[in-house]
């Protein structure tokens, strides 16, 4: 079994491995980034990652979007957030009541958008999709509420 490096580290390595200089405010950059669990924004890694600067930082993240390591999330309110998500092509579900995003792969949208595109004769080269809702976490939730709710009532 391959053992699984700490997310900076892998981080590090993907942009070394594709040719890439890991400078130390770089380096700042990928470790902010690596520690945050959830999604995030450029402003957040910028007062985290100091001393290195705003370009800096959005420039290491344009490169981590471009090698497909970060990924860009819509939020429903129009807003951008950042994640460390699975590489390759996929989509997000977020949810509504927690902010929680999850990525899922397998999507078989070209297929199903092919014929669309022959019939405006347009030819599609890609396609972003985001689902919003509710997770199973906050469903669980609400279940549990319903239900203690129809005990004591
Ligand atoms: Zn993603
Ligand atoms: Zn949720
Ligand atoms: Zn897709």
């Amino acid at each position: 079994m391959v053992e699984q490096l700490p997310v900076a580290d892998r981080l590090e390595e993907h942009l070394e491995s594709s040719g890439h200089r890991v400078t130390a405010p770089r380096r700042a950059v990928l470790r902010s980034i690596a520690a945050r669990a959830e999604h995030f924004t450029p402003d957040e890694i910028v007062e985290d990652a100091r001393p290195a600067g705003r370009a800096t930082v959005f420039r290491t993240m344009r490169l981590l979007q471009d090698e497909g390591i970060i990924c860009r999330v819509l939020m429903r309110d129009g807003s951008l957030r950042y994640r460390v998500g699975e590489l390759g092509h996929h989509h997000h579900l977020i949810c509504m009541e927690c902010g929680d995003v999850r990525d899922f792969s397998g999507c078989d949208i070209p297929a199903g958008v092919q014929e669309i595109g022959e019939m405006a004769g347009f030819e599609i080269q890609g396609h972003s999709l985001e689902l919003y809702g509710r997770c199973a976490r906050c469903r669980a939730r609400e279940v549990a509420r319903e239900g203690s709710s129809a005990v004591t009532t």
